[in-house]
């Protein structure tokens, strides 16, 4: 039965493919008693789905050695077969199967029941999150025995025609991040905000994703077919063929919207009246630097670094980020890069940080111990990243920025932390170069303070994602309350246009790195705000550079002007449209 289900829109684009269920299987198990003359054949039933869970996870294996997968792929892997291969857990589910007659998938969640309260009593944060991972293997083989096994590793290689749709009900930005190395057409999830990390991995991908659907996951069944519209935020359901055909015409148009695009990438850009604008890329993992590369980016305005610390038990040691740091700068040649302090806590987790930094546990996880708050708290670990910045500096253009900062005396800390670090490379002798400094304008009251920002630092980005979030006290993750993240409520716009002045009247370079740098509906708006720094996703980059070659600078400072008096939100977003 076709069906259409509507959420927010935050990954632009078209895809058509199978669903497949991100489950928590563990809520459909059936219960039922066996006769005695059936254990055998449930034994060998149960045997069977081990053996298939082995072989799926032996393929993920080969799949993780791809060159450019993330490392700690391969460690989940491993971890997971040495689980499955583990006889405390399958063992006592043949006892149960053949003691107590029960199905073989109720005996695997009893049995897991079993280990993993064991797990609970650890006192080692560690282990006791090592539960997380029984749980996973222990769903791997329920939908195996349920008859639903995915084979992500076929699907890779599957027709264009047959992109392979996730349907969850939430995603952690950490989850997302493992789409880059799995061939995933789009998503779709019923939680879920337009600016949470989630989304924005999603439109680093460039894959067509609509999250806040509220219903999807109850809804679908595995193998349904989906057409995602990312764009307008559109779910269809088992789509009758003329509906399939018109969809499948329209992205056949977009792909070709977007290799027209292509041409631009050697455009210089600027406006009709020769304001010269510096488009930046975002990114999230080292490799996302080719794509920056790929479409003419003016350098990296924004390296989330903490994308390098999820997914895995260890945190990454100076050594490795150093790497990870500088294989960017290689990328980037002569180019300017701007990498983030680490941005962890609220919905951006990293286990192996999992009860120092203030996570989604946390009683107001976005108002809690995140991004420099964080950092300042753990200086150690905070000068593990400053070294392994500044050692990468030397091998290209590095600036540093500072995520969340509110205080005079955060700057201060930080600058001084800065410090320390560089007179600990001086005494082990290794080499660093001038590394500028900036600090993100994202908390309203950096914004309302601007004064010591201006004096002790070299740069600044706002980033309106929490921008909005903190003006308007809106979570940016919680689809409940997204109709009110108004990125052109009167009070954001104050915020960022006074900003960009108040930096521009003592010279110093402004940027925004958020999500409306990269939205083209809203470029025009920016231009005459006066912003001539934008960082976005480099999908995003080529469609900004066309609007702002169209536009006239000049023009759009007076018509900017008489917008930023309204008070009035439609009036504003009429007047937005019109730009
Ligand atoms: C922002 O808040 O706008 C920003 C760029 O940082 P993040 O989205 O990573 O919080
Ligand atoms: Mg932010």
């Amino acid at each position: 039965m076709t069906f259409s289900l509507h959420g927010q829109a935050v990954s632009g684009g078209i895809a058509i493919g199978r669903a497949h269920l991100v489950s928590h299987a563990m809520l459909e198990v059936a219960q039922y008693q066996l006769r005695e003359r059936d254990v055998a054949g449930e034994l060998m039933r149960f045997d069977r789905a081990v053996a298939t869970a082995s072989a799926e996870l032996g393929s993920l294996r080969s799949e993780a050695s791809v060159p450019g997968a993330p490392a700690e792929l391969s460690a989940f892997v491993d971890l997971h077969a040495m689980i499955l291969a583990d006889p405390v857990l399958t063992d006592g589910v043949r006892e149960l199967i053949r003691e107590r007659r029960c199905n073989a998938e109720w005996a695997m969640v009893q049995q897991m029941q079993q280990v993993v309260d064991q797990f609970d009593e650890f006192e080692d944060a560690y282990l006791r999150e090592r539960k997380q991972d029984i749980v996973q293997v222990v769903e791997r083989v329920l939908r195996v025995l349920q008859g639903k096994a995915r084979k992500l590793a076929r699907r890779k290689v599957a027709a264009v025609d047959d992109d392979l749709i996730v349907v969850a009900n939430d995603l952690s930005p950490a989850d997302t991040i493992q789409f880059k190395s799995l061939k995933i057409g789009g998503f779709v999830t019923d939680l879920g905000g337009a600016t949470s990390h989630t989304a924005i991995v999603a439109r680093s991908l460039a894959i067509p994703a609509v999250v806040g659907m509220q219903h999807a996951r109850s809804l679908i069944q595995d193998d349904d077919l989906l057409i995602v519209d990312g764009t307008r935020g559109v779910l269809i359901v088992d789509p009758a063929t003329g509906v399939l055909d018109e969809y499948r015409l329209r992205r056949t148009e977009l792909q070709l919207d977007r290799s027209k695009l292509k041409r631009l990438v050697t455009g210089r850009s600027r406006t009709l009246d020769g304001e010269d604008v510096e488009l930046h890329a975002n990114i999230e993992l080292p490799q996302d630097a080719e794509r920056a590369k790929e479409v003419g980016a003016d350098g990296v305005g924004l390296f989330r670094t903490e994308f390098l610390f999820m997914n895995r038990d260890e945190l990454p040691d100076e050594d490795e980020q150093f790497e990870a740091y500088r294989s960017v700068v290689k990328t980037l040649g002569d180019k300017l890069v701007t990498i983030r302090t680490l941005d962890i806590g609220a919905e951006k987790e990293a286990r192996a940080l999992r009860n120092r930094a203030g996570n989604r546990s946390a009683p107001n996880p976005a108002l809690g111990l995140r991004a420099i708050r964080f950092c300042l708290a753990e200086p150690q670990l905070f000068l593990v990243q400053l070294r392994a910045i500044l050692r990468a500096s030397h091998y290209g253009r590095i600036r540093l920025l500072v995520p969340m900062l509110a205080h005079a005396q955060e700057i201060e800390q930080t600058l001084a932390l800065i410090e320390l670090a560089k007179l600990q490379l001086r005494e082990s002798r290794h080499k660093f170069s001038t590394v500028e400094v900036g600090g993100m304008i994202e908390i309203p009251a950096a914004a309302l303070s601007l004064g010591p920002f201006l004096r002790r630092l070299d740069f600044l980005s706002i980033g309106t994602n929490d921008l909005i979030q903190y003006t308007l006290a809106i979570d940016r993750t919680d689809g409940s309350v997204a109709h009110l993240y108004d990125p052109l409520h009167p009070a954001v716009l104050k915020l960022i246009s006074q900003t960009i002045q108040s930096a521009q009247r003592v010279g110093m370079p402004v940027a925004v790195c958020g999500e409306m740098a990269g939205d083209p509906k809203l470029t025009k708006l920016l231009l005459g705000m006066g912003l001539r720094q934008f960082s976005m996703h480099p999908s995003q980059l080529l469609e900004v550079k066309q609007q702002v070659m169209m536009a006239d600078a000049t023009q759009l400072a007076i018509r900017v002007a008489r917008i930023l008096k309204l008070d009035e939100p439609d009036k504003i977003s009429e007047q937005v449209e019109k730009l």
